[in-house]
């Protein structure tokens, strides 16, 4: 199959890689001039583990290419969409005019049939209107469009992408079927169920998806306050509950909140769909206040752990992306505990394994280290944000007798409460009592 992708972002040049690796022939198109010229030399313009090998191999064998014009949709089988689709300022719907435009700009090259293939995460009826869109702009055209979203996650998106539990394909065009069904072929071999739906069915999947996980995560959040209060352990909670397969062991980790790039984002533009069509969904927008509340209160904790006297203080952050295995900081946790840090008057300083070049865009104000003993040294407490794999056996010795005070506020309770006290730590963690 001969694909065109739109967007090289997180989700745009992971699919296409794996699309190349399948052994479809891919253009990969963005807009970003910068992101194609690293791209066209081996440069991968995001973090993602593994990601650099599939790139080259895909190029090394003729079936991936990178360029900012849209020349190959002629030839093109299908066109997928992958640009993002970020939270409109003011209402919280999702901003489709990166859909939009690239719809527009497909419209006049198409030749033949050709699949046009939502793979941005859209509001339901958006490919109703990019259908309307496409039509408009050039009404001779023979097309589909079709909605597949995406279920990837960063920092495992190409093992999300090979093996993913289902692939959703939203029309009710046979044409388009059997196209979307050649184009995932290689994972029949895998086993993974092709879900074939509505095209609106097929939006909604992915929104009702990210809101219920967001809502599991707020969840147990919620009940590790309650946990701490009486005196339990959440994470014993978490198991206890996780064992039954009706409710499954998956994000049942209580944290910091959620953020990153699509749970807040997602649940907003939910929640704001539902109410366009005059239906309240009150679980998804409590999920959506607690969360908003439990990011800002987490510098609260930290003050908490040092009998709020923090003004003056030096706190040092470790991790910084979301989650681990990212570069993303997008709606990270990090940066409402780093804003409130501040307006404490703390000092903070932070260090991140991969993610300080996206965390200098984001944060001012704040002294980026190069590692995690020298982010602790001298420090007031030691705050884990990120649960990230180098955090998880620090020298707990050496980062005490570095610190100014021995305070470690783990809010991804990635140590057990014994080994640090008895290293000779106040501990805070969460959840845990
Ligand atoms: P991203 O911001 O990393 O990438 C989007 C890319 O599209 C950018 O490089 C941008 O320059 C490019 N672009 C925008 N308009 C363009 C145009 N007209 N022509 C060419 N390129 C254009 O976004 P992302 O994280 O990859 O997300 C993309 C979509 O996938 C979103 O709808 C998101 O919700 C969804 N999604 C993301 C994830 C994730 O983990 N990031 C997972 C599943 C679904």
């Amino acid at each position: 199959m001969r694909i065109v992708m739109i967007g090289a972002g997180y989700v745009g040049l992971v699919s296409a890689a794996c699309f190349a690796d399948f052994g479809h022939d891919v253009t990969c198109v963005d807009k970003d001039c910068e992101k194609i010229a690293a791209l066209n030399q081996y440069r991968i313009p995001i973090f993602e583990p593994d990601l650099d090998k599939l790139v080259e191999s895909g190029v090394n064998s003729g079936r991936l290419r990178f360029g900012v014009d849209l020349s190959d949709i002629g030839e093109a089988d299908a066109v997928f969409i992958a640009v993002g689709t970020p939270s409109r300022r003011g209402d919280g719907h999702a901003d489709l005019s990166y859909v939009h435009a690239a719809a527009r700009e497909i419209a006049g090259l198409l030749e033949g049939f050709t699949l046009i293939v939502t793979k941005s995460t859209v509001p339901v009826g958006t490919g109703d209107e990019v259908e309307r869109i496409i039509k408009e702009t050039n009404p001779e055209a023979d097309f589909a469009v079709v909605a597949n979203p995406e279920f990837l996650r960063e920092g495992a998106a190409i093992r999300d992408f090979q093996h993913p539990d289902r692939i959703v394909v939203g029309t009710d065009d046979e044409r388009a079927k059997k196209v979307m069904g050649q184009i995932y072929r290689p994972l029949y071999l895998n086993q993974a169920p092709i879900l074939y739906t509505s095209r609106r069915t097929a939006e909604l999947i992915k929104y009702a998806a990210n809101a219920f996980l967001a809502t599991k995560i707020t969840f147990i959040n919620e009940i590790a306050d309650l946990a701490e209060r009486v005196g339990a352990n959440v994470q014993d909670v978490a198991r206890g509950i996780g064992l039954d397969n009706r409710i499954g062991a998956k994000f049942l980790h209580a944290g910091p909140g959620y953020g990153g790039s699509c749970f807040p984002k997602d649940t907003r533009a939910l929640s704001k769909t539902a109410l366009d069509y005059g239906v309240q969904l009150r679980v998804v927008e409590a999920t959506l206040t607690v969360n908003e509340i439990r990011k800002r209160t987490m510098s609260r904790k930290v003050s908490g752990a040092l009998d709020n006297d923090i003004r003056g203080k030096t706190i040092a952050v470790l991790g910084l992306t979301f989650k681990p295995d990212t570069d993303d900081m997008r709606e990270a946790p990090s940066i409402a505990l780093i804003a409130g840090l501040l307006d404490f008057g703390a000092k903070v300083r932070a260090h991140d394994p991969v993610g300080m070049e996206q965390a200098k865009k984001e944060l001012s104000d704040i002294e980026f280290c190069d590692d995690p003993y020298a982010c602790a040294r001298g420090a007031d407490a030691l705050v884990i944000v990120t649960e990230w794999r180098q955090f998880r056996a620090l020298d707990l010795e050496r980062i005490r007798t570095d610190m100014a005070t021995p305070v470690i506020v783990d809010l991804r309770n990635i140590y057990r409460p014994e080994d640090v006290r008895s290293a000779g730590f106040r501990y805070e963690s969460i959840g845990r009592a």
